[in-house]
């Protein structure tokens, strides 16, 4: 049998999972300067065993609870930087809602990041559901955001968050104060 490589960060940072109990959770701890934001915080946890995920972005400061909501027009609006907390709300119109939750992700990402989330999503809907209504809904969306990908369409982005710890950051960006959560 080989011998381990010391190095081997897996063999000095395995925590518990708390979903299947094995000792194989690493977790990792970054942070990143965002222009015309600030210093984040990026977290994540990912169990070997499992295959658990769970990460998120916090701000340096604290900041107010905020609605941002951008209209996408053209291909440079798919490169503006996004920061979405776990607790963040993204409403797509038309299209659909990221929800906050205990299964929510956070990252640091762009607009055109967001967008391929809800593509790989709607992609797997269309080619695991039964019901052919279902699927063809899902096509006529996966169109609709290849298009707005190729700066063809437009199409609104909103993203709430009460914890303030997400932002789309645009001069274009339309910045509004939300109340805050309990
Ligand atoms: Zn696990």
């Amino acid at each position: 049998m080989p011998e381990k490589d010391p190095t081997d960060p897996g063999e000095f940072s395995s925590h518990q999972c708390p979903v299947c109990g094995a000792k194989s959770l690493q977790l990792m701890e970054a942070e990143r300067d965002i222009p015309y934001f600030g210093k984040v915080f990026l977290f994540s946890m990912t169990c070997s065993s499992c295959k658990y995920h769970k990460s998120d972005v916090e701000c340096d400061s604290k900041k107010d609870p905020s609605r941002y909501t951008l209209e996408i027009g053209s291909e440079a609006d798919l490169k503006v930087r996004v920061v979405k907390s776990a607790e963040a709300t993204v409403k797509i119109p038309y299209i659909t809602t990221i929800t906050p939750g205990p299964a929510s992700q956070g990252y640091v990402t762009n607009v055109e990041g967001i967008l391929q989330r809800v593509k790989n999503e709607i992609e797997a809907v269309r080619d695991t559901t039964d019901d052919d209504g279902e699927r063809q809904e899902a096509k006529n969306l996966i169109k609709k955001l290849i298009n707005i990908m190729w700066g063809k369409q437009k199409q609104k982005v909103i993203i709430e968050d009460p914890s303030g710890n997400s932002a789309i950051i645009s001069d274009r960006a339309i910045v509004e104060k939300m109340k805050a959560s309990k």
